[in-house]
């Protein structure tokens, strides 16, 4: 078979050589060691939790590494792109922190190895599947979908592999008469990879996460080019990541079943093979069983989940690195306002079987990062939030922003702020009842006390109150006010029998509490006092006397 010449007969409109595209995308002028890694998702319009955190790992390999981090788009699946997909993702990407050096953006592409995304770049392709025939490595297949089906199930009446391979492969050595005949009846074709390996021989592979493999190689004829002359997956990825000179592919295991075929792609071209970090998937607890995130079933994967849950941004990142390195909360324990980027991530820590999602652990990751946070911080972001999910939270906020400011400020700083919020939806419920229009002015009191005891309680803290009291001192007329009503201030011998009081100082805040704040839980009562200051504090507690 003369292969030059069947080469120019499938692909006479390509006149590049590789070496020139060789040398229209040089090697990189990037420091020894530095990671030279992509994002290749397929615009599909859902983001995920996997995508975040793939994002993630090749975002800090190339940084840390002074590297660079590129994002291609893998449009060559047609059918499954959704309109506006790319922007999403780029969108997202960005929001959570992943930042580009180069590649795909929502204005075009940036940077010295595009196009960037797959079907601008058929023309690529072509001189390399054109370099690929001469060589006799890959041949048209002219079989029709109705021939492959039935193929297949030949296959599976005599038992046998499935796949276009060894006799199955029909196309493999036509004669160029054959196949001249069939373009010239304008029938579909597509490119095959001629595969010379064998089911036979295995090999060993050490892969970044997964560790030593045992290969087999692959024996089948896959496809390059489809019928629209765009390419499969597994033939863009080499000629792709070769051209933009990627030195690590980090991608999600799933493509760990066509590896064999890759690194023989690789061989074949003539090309470097890079280095593969393949991230297992995200699993999660079903009952005593672990399974993969599944789009279906698990809310929790998208990542539009955690911005209508209203998760900071910043701690769905951090949530992300404690699941794929078990050191960062150590080291964000010991460094609590350190800017996250400073932690040093490693490739080598992750779990080669996947992480696992557990959201209890995220609402903890998350009231941490909150917990850091300043008054003013908290008050833009749950500003931000509840204009997307709650106007009405959102235009009491910005009524008066320094009113909110003083909410957000209780507790926070010092040594040990306190961890009350875990989502910015929380911020209604925990602190709401400042606003009028939010308070629950009918909370019920605790049943054990007649409504008068409650109310002599009331109206005895109301004759005592001073604003201008201290903690100390405004704690100290409490107690005095609950020995008054024979119930007593001492914790301790309360809870060594409670019946020999009719209650206790406890209660007594209590009732205070559910006066102003219509809650039985509620930040610091005294401090709650003296945000909203004497008239309105007095005004709920007179409120609460009358409708007892
Ligand atoms: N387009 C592929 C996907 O979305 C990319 C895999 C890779 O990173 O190479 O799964």
């Amino acid at each position: 078979m003369d292969y030059h010449a069947l080469a120019q007969l499938l692909f006479p409109q390509v006149t590049q050589t590789p070496q020139e595209m060789e040398d229209r995308y040089p090697l990189r002028n990037a420091p020894e060691g530095a990671v030279i890694t992509r994002m290749a998702p397929s615009p599909t319009g859902f983001v995920h939790l996997g995508n975040l955190v793939q994002g993630l790992v090749s975002e800090r390999m190339a940084h840390q590494s002074g590297g660079v981090l590129y994002l291609r788009v893998e449009d060559t699946d047609a059918k499954r792109e959704v309109a506006g997909a790319v922007e999403v993702l780029i969108d997202t990407l960005k929001h959570y922190g992943i930042h580009f050096d180069e590649g795909a953006t929502i204005d075009g592409d940036c940077g010295g190895y595009g196009p960037y995304r797959q079907r601008q770049r058929a023309a690529i392709y072509h001189v390399f599947a054109k370099k690929l025939v001469e060589d006799g490595m890959a041949y048209p297949c002219f079989c029709t979908e109705e021939e492959l089906t039935q193929m297949r199930q030949q296959q599976e009446e005599q038992k046998v592999n499935f796949g276009y391979y060894g006799p199955w492969a029909i196309w493999r050595d036509r004669s160029l008469e054959e196949i001249q005949a069939q373009l010239d009846a304008g029938k579909p074709w597509v490119l095959r990879f001629r595969s010379t390996g064998s089911i036979e021989n295995k090999f060993k592979y050490h892969d970044l996460v997964k560790g030593e493999l045992t290969i087999t190689e692959n024996d089948i004829d896959q496809v390059l080019l489809k019928s629209d002359g765009i390419p499969t997956y597994h033939f863009a990825h080499a000629v792709d990541d070769h051209l933009m000179r990627t030195t690590h592919v980090v991608r999600g295991d799933e493509w760990l079943p066509s590896l064999p075929f890759h690194i023989q792609l690789f061989k074949a071209l003539g090309f470097k093979l890079p280095k593969y970090v393949h991230i297992g998937p995200l699993m999660k607890m079903d009952g005593t069983s672990k399974r993969k995130l599944s789009k279906r079933k698990d809310p929790e994967l998208a990542l539009t989940y955690y911005k209508a849950e209203g998760f900071p941004v910043s701690a769905v990142y951090e949530y992300v690195l404690t699941l794929l390195n078990s050191n960062y909360e150590d080291w964000r324990s010991a460094n609590p306002t350190a800017d996250a980027h400073t932690f040093k991530f490693s490739y080598k820590k992750l779990n080669p079987a996947g992480a696992l999602f557990d959201y209890a652990k995220l609402c903890d990751v998350s009231k941490n990062v909150i917990s850091t946070m300043s008054a003013d911080q908290v008050y833009e972001e749950v500003l931000e939030y509840a204009k997307e999910f709650d106007v009405p939270f959102y235009e009491a906020l910005s009524q008066d922003a320094q009113f909110a400011k003083s909410i957000f400020a209780i507790g926070r700083g010092g040594k040990k702020p306190r961890k009350d919020l875990a989502t910015w939806a929380e911020a209604k419920p925990y602190m709401g009842f400042f606003y009028d229009s939010f308070f629950d002015g009918n909370a019920a009191f605790p049943e054990k006390f007649s409504p008068e005891t409650v109310k002599a309680a009331l109206q005895g803290f109301i004759d005592v109150y001073d604003p201008a009291d201290d903690a100390t001192v405004w704690f100290d007329k409490v107690k005095a006010l609950a020995e008054s009503m024979g119930f007593t201030s001492n914790m301790k011998l309360y809870k060594q029998d409670p019946t020999a009081w009719p209650g206790s100082v406890a209660d007594i805040s209590t009732f205070l509490r559910i006066a102003i704040t219509g809650k039985t839980n509620s930040p610091d009562l005294y401090t709650v006092m003296t945000i909203l200051g004497k008239e309105r504090s007095i005004a709920r507690i007179q409120a609460a006397i009358h409708r007892l």
